[in-house]
């Protein structure tokens, strides 16, 4: 003889179980999230910076070269006195002209690169804070999903104490088919009648097994195979 009372009440306590447990599992799936989230906003922030060393080294190079083709119109300039022909003269004065316009298009180049710069230098500053904000986000988390956990598992062993002593109610027999089941399923493992009806599977249950379940006989499903009860209620 198992009363539907204390099998309801091994069902409700198996229900918060499975329930405590998988708060206490969601717990490192936030924080693993939270983690993620740091990593991306880090490595988006990395090929920022990378990019920003490129384009710095790109408009560095560019401004050498400009330095250097400048001296070398310096350089043709001081050449022009020195001139033995007109043509020699006009063939330096083109070259002159040639570099300078040159130059000008690169001093353009710059110009552009050192605006590029600008907005590379922006949008790290952006990436900064969002690793900053990512950062902050997952201490919160980690510290909320821990303070969670406490008392997740203050409550579990609080619940699994109290099943231990309901199952220590059980007759003998009946205990052992009892926990290999439970051991299995869980919450799964017993399910009320509805009705007539399997709780778990909504079978019909044949007029027999409402009579045993009548006498506070144990009645396993013939179909789902979980241990039934009436429910208070009904
Ligand atoms: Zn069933």
């Amino acid at each position: 003889m198992v009363s539907a009372e204390t099998l309801q009440t091994l069902h409700r306590i198996h229900i918060q179980i499975s329930e405590l447990r998988s708060r206490l599992e969601r717990g490192p799936r936030v924080v693993a999230i939270a983690e993620k989230s740091v990593q991306t906003f880090t490595t988006a922030r990395e090929q920022a910076k990378e990019e920003l060393k490129r384009a710095r080294m790109k408009s560095d190079e560019k401004q050498l070269q400009l330095r250097q083709r400048e001296a070398r119109v310096e350089d043709l300039r001081t050449k022009l006195n020195g001139c033995a022909s007109n043509r020699e003269f006009q063939t330096l004065k083109e070259q002159i002209a040639a570099d300078e316009q040159a130059n000008s298009v690169l001093e353009d180049e710059i110009l552009e690169s050192l605006d590029g710069i600008d907005q590379i230098v922006q949008q790290v500053a952006e990436r900064d804070q969002q690793v900053n904000n990512a950062q902050r986000e997952l201490e919160d988390v980690r510290n909320r999903v821990a303070n969670e956990r406490d008392g997740l598992q203050g409550e579990l062993s609080r619940v699994e104490a109290e099943l231990q002593q309901v199952e220590a109610t059980l007759p003998g027999d009946f205990r052992a088919e009892y926990k290999r089941i439970a051991n299995a399923r869980g919450e799964e493992s017993l399910a009320p009648v509805e009705g007539e009806f399997c709780g778990g599977c909504n079978q019909k249950l044949n007029p027999q097994m409402m009579n045993e379940l009548m006498l506070s006989k144990p009645v396993f499903c013939k179909s789902c195979g979980v241990l039934l009860y009436v429910p208070e209620e009904s």
